[in-house]
């Protein structure tokens, strides 16, 4: 049985090269092949011996997805969705600034077995975890539409992170890597539904990659309610896995909360979150819900948007307004996966 390129961390390529009896500087070449020149064949690794792309191409046969979507949003924004070799589907977006920064909100997981109320991708379940490769992919693509480098990435699309923990972080090695796609790991953040397990995990990385963490709601019925795949994780237990990611690393994270009219947005939620937040190194993200054709979850309007930032930010913990982009494609934030899958 062969196995993937797009499989394999930096650490497998190594160890697979010196296996080979080659040089441990070929590791490096293929690599850049693959991951920096965006390589869609060994063939075109001219620098390689042949026989060495021989052996890789029919041990490690690289796959390479197809587009098989995309769409521009008014804001520029562009989402596309990819399918990998066995039908898996990944939505990826692009999402430029006007002061020339490019960022990726790439999915982990093709769909999501964690079942958001509020989420499309949610609602589809899970088909599987993606590949090292397959995460890169997604920015490589990026990159190669845009004709401009991607500055930014957010692992903050279709999939739960840490369900797939080895092959994101495999992943973002790859793009941090300065040989490879050169992105600042201040420059990177994995945003998680709040699994412990992983949150400890990643204090633990030696890199400074950021963390977000999708909150939604302090109060345990109500995030019982709207994020079921994580009501066994008490909010109290992820307090502590918060409390010591930010001791172990120093480091701020941010929770993101979208507040939906009559699910979360009561005075009651709003007291829990300031004193959930109280004593913890973190900022609010308070995000205007996106529409969902047919989600019985609507918006709330400004004036609450800005009365829950108004209220953090006057008990000391830092809160923004986050206005999401891509809302005319179905490329913001809850919404992907709602026109495929
Ligand atoms: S919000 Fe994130 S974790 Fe929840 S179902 Fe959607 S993709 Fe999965």
């Amino acid at each position: 049985m062969d196995t993937s390129f797009k499989s394999l961390s930096i650490g497998d390529v190594e160890k697979l090269v010196v296996e080979a009896g080659l040089p441990k500087f070929r590791a490096g070449q293929i690599l850049s092949w693959v991951y920096a020149k965006g390589a869609r064949s060994y063939d075109e690794m001219t620098d390689l011996p042949k026989a060495m792309r021989a052996q890789f191409s029919e041990a490690y046969p690289l796959h390479n997805p197809t587009v098989i979507d995309k769409r521009v949003s008014r804001d520029k924004s562009r989402k596309y969705v990819l399918e990998f070799g066995d039908g898996a589907l990944a939505e990826t977006v692009g999402l430029p600034s006007s002061d020339g920064r490019l960022s990726v909100c790439v999915s982990s997981q093709s769909g999501c077995g964690m079942r958001c109320a509020f989420c499309a991708t949610g609602h589809a379940g899970l088909t599987r975890n993606l590949l090292p490769g397959e995460i890169i992919d997604q920015i490589i693509h990026v990159q190669e539409d845009f004709g401009q480098r991607v500055t930014n990435v957010v692992v903050m699309g279709q999939g739960e992170p840490f369900a797939n923990y080895d092959n994101t972080l495999a992943a973002l090695r790859i793009a941090n890597h300065p040989k490879l796609l050169n992105i600042g790991a201040r420059h990177v953040t994995v945003s998680t539904c709040g699994l412990t397990e992983g949150i400890r995990r990643f204090a633990e990385e030696p890199e400074q990659f950021t963390l977000a963490v999708s909150l939604h709601a302090a109060r345990q019925e109500v995030r019982d309610t709207i994020m079921p795949g994580v009501a066994r994780q008490r909010l109290g237990e992820l307090r502590s896995a918060l409390k010591h990611y930010t001791d172990a690393t120093g480091k701020r994270f941010s929770f993101e909360y979208a507040l939906m009219k009559d699910v979360n947005d009561s005075m009651e939620d709003l007291d829990a979150l300031v004193s959930y937040c109280k004593r913890l190194l973190c900022h609010v993200n308070i995000i205007p819900l996106n529409e969902i054709e047919d989600s019985p979850f609507k918006p709330v309007s400004r004036t609450v948007l800005e009365t829950w930032c108004t209220r953090l930010e006057d008990a000391g913990v830092p809160a923004t307004i986050r206005n999401s982009r891509g809302t005319d494609i179905a490329g913001a934030c809850g919404q992907l996966a709602s026109k495929h899958i």
